[in-house]
């Protein structure tokens, strides 16, 4: 016997939105760039300036824009006593989405925002800062291994991809320098899934970590060769938990499933350049395409909640991206953004908060 989980709870707020203001690169130092962002760690609200400017009226339209969201991040100084670190991200975000996947539900974690907002940072991290992919993969094994019911047992299987293009690539099969892409398919009982995708199971954090890097050097050996495709594409970090249970009276078995999705999106700023052509071109209006339609999956289910007659009108099918993350995004699962934003940048922190602002 098999169920995927519970059944979703009716409560709104399937979908929480949380923002992190990333600290000021040596770039910005350098050039003095003023910090536009400000954060409430009281009431969670962010709080964006309008940069300095001398024309008066166009300053008074601007000024400021306030924003509330589940959590804002500060983590523009480390000297600061509310700086959010990568524990602060984790421990916030990350071990109660675990805690749901213990209990059956599957998981979306997303990390939005322009190139070099602290989305890999958020996502990955660092070797000595890792994020929340590290971090939930250690927590994960960790419980498994303090486990001591006996009639209790875990499998872990991993799985790494990117859509790149409106296409996808298994990150954890090494394709030297030809793009090579998996086809989509769909089942009656699953929904829809990629063929032939590499899914390894794992016993340990090690071996886990080890498919997690090898999947990131996959990336980036890809981006090297194809001018930066990593902030062109969405990777999606998955981990497949299953529960088993034994009923030693009744000598059966019984299957809990969940599955963990931890995606680092594309850079939003293509979603909008316009002076893209050719093959840019192509890529800006796929990458247009994922993101607004996340964006409108993502608002669709936020109002609706776990109201049945408003599920026909989400637009999974919309991108390739959002049909890949069906299972993952409504019914029987939690969702979260994670909205990356520079501390110098107007323009784009501005689009981000808004489209994190409309998924609430
Ligand atoms: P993105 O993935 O959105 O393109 P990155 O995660 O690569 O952006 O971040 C850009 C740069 O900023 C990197 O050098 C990263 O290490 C640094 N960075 C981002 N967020 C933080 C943070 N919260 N604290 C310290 N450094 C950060």
């Amino acid at each position: 016997q098999q169920y995927a989980g519970k059944a979703a709870d009716n409560s709104p707020g399937n979908v929480k939105v949380v923002v992190r203001v990333r600290t000021l690169l040596p770039r910005e130092l350098e050039k003095e760039a003023p910090c536009l962002v400000e954060m409430n760690p009281v009431t969670q609200s962010t709080i964006l300036y309008a940069p300095a400017t001398t024309d008066q009226n166009a300053r008074r339209k601007l000024e400021k824009k306030i924003f509330t969201f589940d959590n804002s991040f500060w983590s523009v100084d480390p000297e600061d006593e509310h700086y959010a670190d990568q524990d602060d991200v984790y421990n916030c975000l990350g071990e109660e989405f675990l805690d749901h996947n213990f209990e059956g539900y599957h998981t979306c974690i997303f990390a939005y925002g322009q190139t070099g907002s602290g989305k890999s940072y958020s996502m990955m991290g660092t070797a000595d800062k890792p994020g929340l992919i590290p971090r939930t993969c250690e927590d994960l094994f960790q419980r498994i291994e303090s486990n001591d019911c006996p009639n209790i047992s875990y499998s872990v299987r991993v799985s790494y991809f990117e859509v790149y293009n409106e296409h996808v690539r298994d990150l954890l099969v090494p394709k030297k320098d030809t793009p090579y892409y998996l086809k989509i398919r769909e089942s009656p009982t699953e929904g829809p899934y990629i063929k032939d995708l590499t899914e390894v199971p794992v016993k340990n954090l090690q071996e886990v970590l080890k498919y997690m890097r090898q999947g990131d050097t996959s990336r980036s050996v890809a981006s090297t060769k194809m001018n930066d495709v990593s902030s062109r594409s969405h990777a999606v970090f998955t981990l497949v938990l299953k529960q088993i249970y034994h009923d030693m009276e009744r000598d059966e078995t019984t299957e809990r499933l969940a599955r963990i999705r931890l995606v680092d999106l594309a850079g939003s700023e293509r979603a909008k350049s316009t002076e893209a052509t050719g093959q840019r071109l192509r890529e800006g209006s796929n990458i247009n395409k994922s993101l607004t339609t996340l964006g409108r999956v993502i608002a669709a289910l936020a109002e609706s909640g776990n109201n049945s007659r408003r599920k026909d009108v989400v637009p999974y099918r919309d991108s390739v991206l959002t049909w890949l993350l069906k299972d993952s995004l409504g019914g029987n699962s939690k969702t979260a953004m994670i909205a990356c934003i520079s501390p110098t940048d107007y323009d784009e922190t501005l689009s981000t908060l808004r489209y994190a602002d409309q998924a609430k």
